[in-house]
């Protein structure tokens, strides 16, 4: 039996990996046989990670999470899990191919799925004008005119904060009016810079190196016309992937995994809970590596209160680390 099964190779899987190998874990890390490496391989510069000042590839940025698990003695396999037994002081979880692991300690750390609209071209265009995160691309439209799809809080959010950036932002919602709370429309609606284009959605995106424009379809005529953008954003929901825990770990009316507090424990003794997975709000790499971290070092806790002796000695390290 192994001591760590970490589920999910992103920044969160990575981190806990790093922090549980160098306290002799050696963790069993399952990828993915698709996605391997998480979000960041859907984007090209990442600029907001700290350490790496002239920016860096989001592939790139991922390949050196693996290097430095991998480093340590992460064992990394590509496949998926697809079941869990999470209950009992044993933990088993089923792949994809057929294997089992059994663990003392899993660290769940799938992440969370952007919605897509469901166009061929939203694969080749991705972080090519095209983004479903205004915190993490917005800041390569200044000057640019740019469209928001959705009409709840979160289009709102971003629309408001890419206004900071660009000259103009359209709005552009399938309904005549907004699912947003009246403080959020409001905000946006106070703002010049913003144009609602309402009852239409997105039948197709424009441009092969990247996003020029778009076709619009009203959703009550069927009428037709194009759009020139620099750049759109999707922001029409965001679905942790939970479905392997449903019923066995209890949710928020997120939808995301619930934890104690700051911590990553979840509502069953040995499960911890990491990254995006976790997080209905920052979604961020940096805010998904800390919160790798902080599972790491919950399983050491719970190991070494189990008995396992490279896990005490880590949590000694640490907690000397903290008082020194
Ligand atoms: C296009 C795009 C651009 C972004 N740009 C930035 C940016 O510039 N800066 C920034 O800070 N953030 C950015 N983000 C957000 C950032 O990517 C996420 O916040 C971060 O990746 C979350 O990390 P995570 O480890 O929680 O999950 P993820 O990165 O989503 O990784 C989860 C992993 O778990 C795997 N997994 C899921 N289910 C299973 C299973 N059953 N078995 C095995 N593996 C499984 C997935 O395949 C994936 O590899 C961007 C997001 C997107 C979509």
């Amino acid at each position: 039996m192994r001591d760590i099964i970490i589920i999910g190779s992103g920044p969160a899987g990575f981190t806990a990996a790093i922090y549980a190998a160098r306290a002799q874990l050696k963790p069993l890390l399952i990828a993915s046989s698709v996605e391997i490496g998480g979000e960041l391989m859907n984007t090209t510069e990442v600029e907001n990670y700290p350490g790496f000042p002239e920016g860096i590839m989001g592939p790139d940025l991922m390949t050196k999470f693996q290097e430095q698990a991998e480093r340590f003695g992460t064992e990394v396999v590509y496949d998926d899990v697809v079941e869990l037994e999470l209950d009992g002081p044993v933990k088993r979880v089923k792949l994809g191919n057929g294997d089992e692991h059994e663990a003392a300690a899993v660290i769940y750390a799938t992440g969370s799925a952007y919605r897509k609209l469901g166009l061929p071209e939203e694969e080749v265009l991705s972080g090519h004008g095209l983004s479903w995160c205004a915190t993490c691309d917005g800041f390569f439209f200044r000057e640019k005119t740019i469209a928001v799809i959705g009409g709840g809080d979160s289009a709102m959010e971003e629309a408001t904060f890419l206004t900071r950036f660009a000259s103009k932002v359209y709005v552009i919602h399938r309904r005549d009016s907004l699912k947003a709370s009246k403080i959020m429309q409001q905000r946006a609606f106070d703002n010049e810079k913003i144009e609602f284009i309402w009852n239409s959605e997105i039948a197709a995106i424009h441009g092969t190196e990247a996003v020029t424009g778009v076709t619009l379809r009203d959703t009550v005529t069927g009428d037709e016309r194009g759009l020139d953008l620099d750049g759109l954003f999707v922001a029409i929901g965001n679905d942790p992937r939970t479905h392997l825990v449903h019923g066995k770990l209890d949710l928020t009316p997120e939808g995301t995994i619930a934890v104690e507090g700051r911590t990553s424990k979840t509502s069953l003794p040995g499960v911890f809970a990491a990254g995006d997975v976790i997080d209905p709000h920052y979604r961020q790499a940096i805010t998904a590596a800390g919160s790798g971290a902080a599972a790491a070092l919950d399983a050491e806790h719970y190991l070494a209160a189990l008995g396992n002796e490279n896990a005490a000695e880590a949590v000694l390290e640490t907690e000397f680390a903290v008082i020194t």
